[in-house]
């Protein structure tokens, strides 16, 4: 066709710039869970409560007992860019806290109906507020947008209603609940295993048995169990190491050779972040597949620890990307290690068979 003349550029609304890009941090029910959870953890929470209907489209709920968020806060608590643990850009480097972007909670107050309830433990009560778009919005149409007062423990709840009410496409492509139910159980599991000393459960909204739920001060092989059921848990043997030179260290379980497993499990965490690492997981993968006989998977549970300075988290906003210095020397490493475990478990048969 011939050329046409171009639109005029026009700046985007506030609200559709918002809506955009809360899409791009919130694509599913277990993203916002893992955001909610990373929250409540560094609020000091040792008590984790998940509750869930379908899917965590219809309502996504996380109870903490954390230490709250100040009442002074609340107005401006589910605004972008606002942090309590982020103040200039040189403290990315060595941030100890999950959260900096300021990102999660004015996401999900801009595709869901959202509710805090919070309670400091020098308050006399809690407050209740209801956000929309980022801000304190009525709790009916018409009503007040100021928090109430109410009753409440010490620490926060977090409700998130109608996942993507106003995204219909999105909202469309998540129409198997018990696909959704899984993966935040996968993610409320994975961070119970890695925070042992914190209780965790995991419900469905109504359900008396919760699916997870896991005792304060457990440890990862106990919460390893409790997940993966007690035969895996057995199987498993330690891993633990330090790389001076690369200041970088790594602890943790996989499954050694007397064990089958059919499919792959890794929970992968970089200086507790749980993220993807794909160089790590075909590395891995492969030294498996070359000692053990050929349907067996590994199960790897690795904590590894970075110095914070040769860690880049800030590769993209959802944080399940990291980058790291040194990254083929201790990918080599950690499948050396692995490989040293292997082969000196008792249970040899199968690399005899192999070699
Ligand atoms: P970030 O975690 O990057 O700071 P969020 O949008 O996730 O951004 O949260 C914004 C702020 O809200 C946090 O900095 C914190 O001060 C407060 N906050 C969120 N969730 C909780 C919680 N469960 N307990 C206490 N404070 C919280
Ligand atoms: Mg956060």
């Amino acid at each position: 066709t011939a050329a046409r003349k171009p639109a005029p550029i026009q700046r985007l609304d506030e609200t559709v710039i918002n809506r955009i890009a809360a899409g791009e941090i919130i694509n599913r029910p277990s993203n916002a869970l893992k955001e909610l959870i990373e929250n409540s953890l560094d609020a000091g929470a040792t008590s984790i409560t998940v509750t869930v209907k379908d899917g965590g489209i219809k309502l996504l709920q996380i109870q903490d007992n954390g230490h709250g968020i100040r009442t002074e806060d609340l107005p401006l608590v589910c605004e972008r860019f606002t942090t309590s643990k982020l103040k200039i850009y040189e403290d990315l480097s060595t941030i100890q806290t999950y959260g900096f972007r300021g990102e999660a909670l004015a996401s999900i107050s801009h595709v869901s109906h959202l509710s805090i309830t919070t309670k400091q433990a020098d308050s006399e009560c809690a407050y209740k507020a209801h956000y929309s778009d980022g801000k304190l919005a009525p709790a009916k149409p018409g009503g007040n947008s100021d928090p109430e007062p109410c009753a409440g423990n010490n620490g926060t709840i977090i409700a998130a209603e109608d996942l993507f009410y106003n995204i219909p496409s999105r909202k469309n492509a998540l129409k198997n609940t018990r696909d959704e139910y899984n993966r935040i159980y996968e993610v409320a599991s994975r961070y119970a295993i890695h925070n042992a000393s914190v209780a965790f459960t995991c419900r469905k909204l109504g359900a008396t048995k919760p699916d997870l739920c896991t005792q304060q001060n457990s440890s990862a092989i106990n919460n390893i169990g409790q997940v993966f059921g007690a035969k895996i848990a057995a199987s498993l043997v330690e891993i633990s190491y330090e790389c001076k030179d690369l200041d970088a260290s790594f602890s943790g379980y996989v499954s050694s050779a007397s064990h089958e497993m059919h499919k792959s499990v890794f929970l992968l965490f970089i200086n507790h972040r749980l993220v993807d690492h794909t160089p790590i997981k075909r590395a891995v993968e492969s030294l498996y597949s070359s000692v053990l006989p050929k349907a067996s998977r590994p199960f790897v549970y690795l904590d590894l620890r970075i110095k914070p300075e040769n860690v880049d988290v800030n590769v993209h906003p959802t944080k399940r990307e990291v980058r790291f210095l040194n990254e083929d020397s201790i990918v080599g490493a950690i499948v050396d290690c692995i490989h040293k475990k292997l082969t000196s478990t008792n249970n040899s048969r199968s690399f005899a068979i192999q070699q």
